[in-house]
């Protein structure tokens, strides 16, 4: 029996993480559950799943989740707070970690859980992308093993030999992406758009965040950093071609001319079930894929003019480690201010790029490092929030 820890338990990741290994009972056993302030969602997940450790990341709701806990599962052990995320992240019971908390949140807990030697299977983007070079170090210092979850990174793990991309063999990693709702949308349309409007993905259906990155592009800037980290090719060699059926997630290009992919329907509980069974395969109850039904794989260019997130991230990429905390930090306070109707959907590259046109002298060296450039890049995107709110746009 394997012990999984899985953080952002209640989210959409974490959910079909317990999906699936719901239908594995004999082999993984749930260590600890993690949410940040869904005490019904983590309470009801914790009366099923009866984890060592219920955890829920802001404490001022600690009470309520031992309230809703106390008789009826006293052997649950419920915390709360940011030490008790990497407290579970790091546990001996916890063989392999769920990192499925959304945003740089997410990124202590999937560091310590680096630094432990456990095997990582990664969905929170963000902690690579703000701090790639100390989550890399940290898994090569203790032998624990980073497997992707992102359905594009899991798809290019899946097409090179042991998950290594050799730089005299591949040319290229190609990322496909859906295009977003907004594929066909004039600039003039976009700037009219609703989050509602934003988060009714065409193939996917993801959490609020993603789901609104899905729609600027920001998720396959985030995921070329993401490739960059994990594969060590320079961004020269990662591409990026919008296909809308979202039925081929990934592509590597070697150097005589052979395109290896992965195809399967877009239900992320694939990705999930190999990273679990990895070397293995399990059964996921995903659907399976059609493809005489699909009969047409579309692909195009991305449109860098009425996207400018995809620009702005491969552009933070070559400015080296500080840009991309900055770039992500704006995003993550745009995003949930664009959601928060406080700033029209065009705003959130504005934004964005007004943090990285005054991007802090500093070094990224250490967490502390990251997590200060993280505070700065949020500071910088509220005043530029406020700046637009004031101006009216
Ligand atoms: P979600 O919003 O559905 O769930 C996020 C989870 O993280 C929830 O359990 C939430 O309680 C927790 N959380 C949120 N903020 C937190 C905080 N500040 N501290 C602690 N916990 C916090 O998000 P999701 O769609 O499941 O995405 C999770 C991660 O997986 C993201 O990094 C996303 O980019 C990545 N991802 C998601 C999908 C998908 O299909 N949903 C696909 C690929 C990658
Ligand atoms: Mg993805």
């Amino acid at each position: 029996m394997k012990g999984v820890a899985v953080l952002g338990a209640t989210g959409s990741i974490g959910r079909q993480t317990l999906d699936v290994l719901g239908r594995h009972p004999e082999r993984f056993k749930v260590t600890a559950l993690s949410a940040h302030r869904d005490v019904e969602g983590l309470a009801e997940l914790a009366l099923h799943w009866r984890p060592g450790w219920a955890v829920i990341a802001d404490a001022a709701l600690e009470s309520q989740l031992r309230a809703r806990l106390g008789t009826q599962a006293p052997e649950v052990c419920v915390a709360s707070g940011a030490d008790a995320l990497t407290e579970i992240a790091s546990e001996a019971a916890a063989e392999v970690v769920v990192a499925a908390i959304v945003g740089a949140a997410g990124l202590p807990s999937t560091l310590a859980a680096a630094q432990h030697g456990k095997t990582i299977l990664l969905a929170n983007k963000e902690a690579l992308v703000v701090a790639g070079g100390l989550i890399l170090a940290a898994v090569q210092a203790s032998g624990a093993r980073l497997l992707p979850l992102d359905s594009e990174h899991n798809a290019l793990f899946q097409c090179l030999p042991q998950g290594r991309a050799d730089p005299r063999e591949v040319d290229r990693l190609w990322l496909t992406a859906s295009g977003g709702p907004f594929r066909t949308w004039s600039s003039e349309q976009m700037a009219k758009a609703t989050p509602a409007q934003a988060v009714a993905h065409p193939n996917w259906r993801m959490g609020a965040k993603i789901s609104v990155d899905s729609a600027t592009l920001m998720n396959k800037g985030l995921e070329v950093i993401e490739a960059e980290r994990l594969f060590a090719l320079g961004a020269d060699r990662i591409g990026v071609l919008i296909h809308p059926q979202s039925a081929l997630h990934a592509l590597v290009e070697y150097v005589d001319g052979s395109f290896l992919g992965q195809l399967g329907a877009p239900d992320m509980r694939i990705p999930i079930a190999h990273a679990l069974g990895w070397p293995e395969r399990l059964a996921n109850g995903a659907p399976r894929m059609n493809l005489a039904q699909l009969a047409t794989l579309q692909f195009e260019e991305p449109d860098l003019q009425r996207f400018p997130c995809l620009r702005l991230a491969f552009e933070a990429l070559s400015a080296g480690a500080v840009a991309p905390i900055v770039l992500n930090a704006a995003n993550e306070v745009a995003v949930a201010a664009f959601l928060n109707e406080r700033l029209a959907f065009p705003g959130i590259a504005a934004v964005v790029e007004a943090a990285l046109s005054q991007l802090p002298v500093s070094c990224a060296s250490t967490l502390d490092d990251v997590l200060a450039l993280d505070r700065a890049g949020r500071q910088l995107a509220e005043d530029e929030v406020a700046r637009l709110q004031r101006s009216g746009n």
